[in-house]
Formats: structure tokens, C-alpha cells, sequence
């Protein structure tokens, strides 16, 4: 809650000084920098053109300047300012390792960043759990929402917050509510049945909404249940299956609730273990790995429970997280980030359902990244055809998933990464999101623009962006949100994304 006076961070006063250095300059070298009103030049788009932005860009690069960057090449008419996290995904400076974008500090931020809030949360609503001191302190006592927002109701823009449930273990009161795992550790993923967990999280919404006059919350959650965490079934984790959680005393509760034995789902998961482990030295079990599989489930239906109660838990919080909302300003908008999983595997697509989303929200950012998606869907690829279809040829486990998957035009397996996922995977990403909510909330697929990939994966250029961006607009999306940061996008991607946006006509 308090900021470290001491220390050399970054001040509000450094930070209004900078800004009016940046704003002198500009005006000193009006050619370098897009002109004021250049963007009122076309009627504004109707949709909703959204793009994620840390704090860290306005820091270092000025508000005023940074927004007309955002409104003149990006067409961009709404912020989705990271105001809650403590990862690197949607905060801070690029990633280390990774090339700077052409703009923006060329230094990394790595031994400074830390996360958290990025607003000024104020005490009083955080009396339901122990997590009270969450403040960001690597900009000082700037208060970014403070800072930004009138800014860009100035130009007519919205403001949402966005808030993700990635959380560091030296945060007071993690350890308390963190997860339990298969072996009774604890772990530095927060519980999401625990009440202090809970009470986090609708504290969180209501400050920044009662506080700030926002246009809502975009709030991200990419963690999985147990089931796809011990099968390795999302991109990018690894395989981890005596690590699954939540065996907590609020997960045991709420199973008992539902009738659903904790002994036996702890049994199964440890036989799964078992299983997994055996899988990835390739000790072929004598029928089969798919078989072996299957088998567990049927015979421990106990381990689909517990990894249903996992989603139970995840949707819960979002259900409370919008209701919070809610109740600050009926009109206040709330929307929920759809993991990149959602794409690749259908396991995962069969737990959730876009019309059942859209009870608890108002619009859906729908993760179709193309550029990182091959990389990622081959990621997928080697982790699924590890384990559960270890024995089916990992190149023919791709095609049979694209056809499960609706995935007409992709590369095969080892083009995947180099070659990225094709516009006509984000038509019809697109499209199926648009017909699983039946017209209960909005779409608005996520951009990649320069999300960070291997050496020889695929990196977005101008025509990838253009290309993309008008895909989501023809299938017809309600908007678009560039995703992951403005910190790590090429501003000529920026700029294409924006002419994509200017020259759709639907
Ligand atoms: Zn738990």
C-alpha cells in the first residue's frame, strides 16, 4: 500500500516532467510524431478497437503522445490500461530476450519490474481478504488510471482496467490462500474457492470502478484444471502431473457439496501421475495409451469431477467479479480474455461454452493469435501426442486435430512454427465464437501484433497484421483488441491493424 520514498523509483512529479519534456519535444519536431486530429480526419469506427497498454508505455513514452500514436495508426478508440498483474505478459517492458519494438525505452526493465496494482487501492475495500497491500512500486506513487484517463476522455476514448490472476509468492498473504497440490504442498497459484480469494477479487473491481469513472473490466484468467495440467493439454506449460492442484480444505468442501469423493479423485489423480510419468519414458502400457487413458476416467470419474470443479471455481469468480461490477453502474461493461487453449484443444473447447460465458459478461476477448499460434499449436501438438496419443504419429495427430478443430488451411507439423496460423484460422475462430454466443455478448478477437516467439518462429510483419486484423472484421466481429502490449508491438504492425480497421467496410 505505501510507496518507498527512499528509493530511486519513479515519482508522480518525475513523471508529469517527463511527460511535458516528451510534450516539448513534440512540439519542437512536429514531423517525428502523428499530428493532433489526424485520426478525426475519418469518421471513427463504430466498432470497439482496443488495444492492451502497461503502464510502462505511458512512463516512459508520455500520455498525450502515446495516445495519438494509439488513435492516429492503430484506429484505436478504447484503452485496456494493465492495472492489476504481476506478470510480464501484460506489464512492463518487453520481455527479456526479446528485440525492443521501435519505440519506447530500448533498456530493459527486468530487474525493476515487480507488478500488482498500477491504481491506488484504496484500504477500505480490502477488508475480506488478506491480500492488503498489493500496490505496484516500480513507478513511484503515480496512480496510472488517475493519470490516464482523463487523457483519453478528452479524445473520446474508453477505459477499461485490465486485471489478470497472475500473482508472485512474496505478496503478503499469498502463502495463506495459495493452491494445494496432489502431495499437500502448497503452491503459488491462489485458490480459487478460498473466501480471501474471492473477496480479493470483487474488492479489486469495485475500487477501481466506484474509484475511477472507467468503462469497465477486462479481467484474464489462463489457468487450467487438473485434468489438461496433467495431460500437458495448453501450450505452454509444462508437464507437470504430481504438481495438479486444488486438494485445499475449500476444494474438499466444495466437493462434498457436490457429492464428489475426495479420496477416490486424489486416488485417481495419483494413478494418472502414474500413468503421465510412465508416458513420457515411453512405457507403453499393453493396450494402448489412449486406452489406458480412457480407462482412468471411466474408472475414476472422480478426476473429471475435480477437474469440473476447478471451472466451477474460475467461473464462479467471474460471475462475482461481474455482479461486483454490476452493482457499482449498471452500464459498466465487463468483459472476460478466452485463453489461447480455447483454440487448440478440444478437451478444453468441451468445458466451456460461449453461451454460457455470455451470462456473465459483456463481451468475450476471444484469443486468436496467428503469428504465435503455430508455435504454440505445435507446442500443443508435442505435449498431447506425449501422453494421451503418444501413439498415433505426431504430423497425422495434427491433421486428425485440425479436422476436430474446424482448421481448414494450417501448415503441416513441422511448418507450423515458422509459417504461424493463417487468417482463415482467425475467420473461423471468429465465427465460432459469434455462433457459440448466439448474440448474448460481444466478440472481439485478440490481435497479435509482435507477440513474443522462438528465434524461428513466425513474427508478425505489416500485411500478417493487415491480414489478421481484417479477418476478425469480415467474419464478423464486434471489434477487435491488439493484444498483448503496446510495449512490444512495431508501430508499422500497429499502423496496418489501424488501415485494416479504416478500410473495412461491413
Ligand atoms: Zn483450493
Amino acid at each position: 500500500m505505501k510507496t518507498d520514498k527512499s528509493s530511486k523509483h519513479f515519482t508522480r512529479r518525475q513523471f508529469l516532467d517527463r511527460s511535458s519534456r516528451l510534450a516539448a519535444a513534440a512540439m519542437a519536431a512536429p514531423a517525428l510524431l502523428p499530428q493532433h486530429g489526424s485520426a478525426a480526419e475519418k469518421p471513427a469506427p463504430k466498432k470497439m478497437i482496443g488495444l492492451q497498454i502497461g503502464a510502462v508505455s505511458f512512463v516512459d513514452e508520455g500520455i498525450e503522445q502515446t495516445l495519438d500514436i494509439l488513435q492516429s495508426k492503430g484506429a484505436v478508440n478504447t484503452i485496456f490500461l494493465t492495472t492489476f498483474t504481476y506478470g510480464r505478459g501484460l506489464a512492463g517492458r518487453q520481455i527479456p530476450g526479446q528485440p525492443f519494438p521501435d519505440h519506447g525505452s530500448q533498456e530493459s526493465d527486468e530487474k525493476a519490474f515487480h507488478g500488482g496494482n498500477y491504481a491506488m487501492p484504496h484500504p477500505e475495500f480490502y477488508q475480506n481478504t488478506v491480500l492488503k497491500q498489493t500496490r505496484a512500486p516500480e513507478h513511484g506513487d503515480l496512480d496510472i488510471v488517475k493519470e490516464v484517463l482523463p487523457a483519453a476522455r478528452k479524445r473520446g476514448m474508453k477505459l477499461f482496467c485490465s486485471i489478470e490472476d497472475v500473482f508472485r509468492s512474496d505478496v503478503p498473504g499469498v502463502k495463506e490462500i495459495a493452491e494445494v497440490d496432489l502431495q499437500g504442498r502448497r503452491t503459488g497459484t491462489l485458490c480459487l474457492f478460498h473466501p480471501d480469494v474471492r473477496g480479493f477479487w470483487t474488492g479489486l473491481v469495485t475500487d477501481l470502478c466506484k474509484s475511477y469513472d472507467v468503462d469497465g473490466i477486462l479481467f484474464f484468467n489462463e489457468r487450467n484444471g487438473p485434468l489438461l495440467n496433467a495431460v500437458g493439454a495448453s501450450h505452454s506449460q509444462s508437464i507437470a502431473s504430481s504438481r495438479v492442484t486444488c486438494f485445499c480444505e475449500h476444494h474438499q468442501k466444495a466437493a462434498k457439496d457436490r457429492g464428489i469423493d475426495f479420496a477416490r479423485a486424489r486416488e485417481g489423480y495419483t494413478k494418472l501421475d502414474q500413468f503421465v510419468q510412465a508416458a513420457l519414458k515411453g512405457q507403453r502400457p499393453s493396450d494402448g495409451y489412449f486406452v489406458e487413458w480412457w480407462r482412468l476416467l471411466v474408472e475414476h470419474p472422480e478426476i473429471i469431477a475435480w477437474d469440473r470443479l476447478f471451472d466451477v471455481g474460475k467461473h464462479q469468480v467471474l460471475a462475482e467479479v461481474n455482479a461486483a461490477v454490476k452493482s457499482v453502474r449498471r452500464d459498466l461493461q465487463v468483459g472476460f480474455h478466452i485463453e489461447h487453449v480455447n483454440s487448440f484443444n478440444p478437451i478444453f473447447r468441451a468445458t466451456r461454452r460461449y453461451d454460457d460465458l455470455a451470462t456473465k459478461a459483456d463481451f468475450l476477448k476471444v484469443v486468436v493469435y496467428n503469428n504465435c499460434g503455430g508455435e504454440r499449436y505445435a507446442h500443443f501438438m508435442d505435449n498431447i501426442g506425449s501422453t494421451v496419443f503418444r501413439d498415433v504419429p505426431k504430423d497425422e495427430l495434427k491433421r486428425f486435430n485440425d479436422h476436430l478443430l474446424n482448421y481448414a488451411e494450417e501448415k503441416s507439423l513441422s511448418e507450423l512454427a515458422t509459417a504461424g496460423l493463417s487468417p482463415d484460422y482467425i475467420f473461423r475462430e471468429t465465427q465460432r465464437a459469434l455462433a457459440g454466443a448466439q448474440g448474448k455478448c460481444r466478440i472481439l478477437p485478440g490481435i497479435d501484433i509482435g507477440i513474443p516467439v522462438g528465434k524461428n518462429s513466425r513474427k508478425a510483419s505489416p500485411d500478417d497484421t493487415y491480414a489478421a486484423t481484417a479477418a476478425a472484421l469480415k467474419a464478423g466481429a464486434h471489434g477487435v483488441i491488439f493484444s498483448r502490449k503496446y510495449s512490444e508491438m512495431r508501430l508499422a504492425n500497429l499502423e496496418a491493424a489501424g488501415r485494416a480497421v479504416r478500410e473495412f467496410k461491413g
